[in-house]
C-alpha cells in the first residue's frame, strides 16, 4: 500500500491524541489514503500501563489495521474470566461464546498497543508531532475548521477535525 499523502500542507484531518484511540483512527484515515496530522500534547508516550485487556471487538480493528498478530503475540490470551469475592467464585463468563473470529481477550499493557499501533502508522507514512497541545478549535457550517496548537498556532488548518 503507498505511504499517506503528507499532511503538510493542510491536512484532511487533525487527529487530537495518540493514546489507542486515535491511533486507531489515525492509521485507518491513512489507510484509506487522507492526509493525517496527528498531535499529542505528552512530550513521549505515557510508561502507564493503563488499559491491560484488549476484547474481540477491538481485536477485530486491530484485524482491519493490520496489526492483530503483532497484539496478539504482544500479551496473554484468556478464554474465561472468573470473579471472586470473600474466596469465593461469583461467576465465570466464558469468551469462547463471544461471536467472533477472536472469541478471547489479550492482556498486554496498554505501552504495547500503542508501541504496535505507533510502528504501524509510522509505516503509512504519519508521524506523531508530540508536544503539540490543541488549545482552540473552530467550526464553521459547511467550510473547514481550523485549529490552534500550543507548538504551532499558524499551522495550516484541517479541513475536518476527529478525536
Ligand atoms: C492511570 C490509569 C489506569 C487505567 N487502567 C485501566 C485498566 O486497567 N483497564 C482499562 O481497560 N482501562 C484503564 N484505563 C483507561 C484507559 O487508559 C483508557 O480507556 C484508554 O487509554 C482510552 O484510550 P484513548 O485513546 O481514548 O485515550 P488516552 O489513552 O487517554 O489518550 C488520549 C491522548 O490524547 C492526548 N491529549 C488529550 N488532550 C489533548 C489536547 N488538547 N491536545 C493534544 N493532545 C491531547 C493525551 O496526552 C493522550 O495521549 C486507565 C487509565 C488511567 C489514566
Amino acid at each position: 500500500m503507498k505511504p499517506a499523502p503528507a499532511a503538510d500542507d493542510g491536512p484532511d484531518v487533525v487527529v487530537v491524541g495518540a493514546g489507542p484511540v486515535g491511533l486507531v483512527a489515525a492509521c485507518e484515515l491513512a489507510r484509506h489514503g487522507l492526509a493525517v496530522r496527528v498531535i499529542d500534547k505528552l512530550p513521549a508516550p505515557t510508561e502507564e500501563s493503563r488499559a491491560i485487556v484488549v476484547h474481540a471487538r477491538s481485536l477485530e480493528m486491530f484485524e482491519r489495521v493490520g496489526v492483530v498478530d503483532e497484539i496478539i503475540d504482544s500479551g496473554v490470551k484468556s478464554l474465561a474470566m472468573q470473579m471472586y469475592a470473600s474466596g469465593r467464585r461469583l461467576a465465570r463468563i466464558e469468551l469462547g461464546q463471544v461471536d467472533s473470529a477472536f472469541p478471547f481477550t489479550i492482556t498486554t499493557p496498554q505501552t504495547e498497543t500503542e508501541r504496535i499501533l505507533t510502528a504501524r502508522l509510522n509505516g503509512l507514512g504519519v508521524s506523531i508531532q508530540r508536544g503539540a497541545e490543541l488549545t482552540a478549535l473552530r467550526q464553521r457550517p459547511g467550510g473547514p475548521a481550523s485549529a490552534g496548537t500550543s507548538s504551532s498556532p499558524s499551522r495550516p488548518p484541517a479541513r475536518r477535525l476527529s478525536r
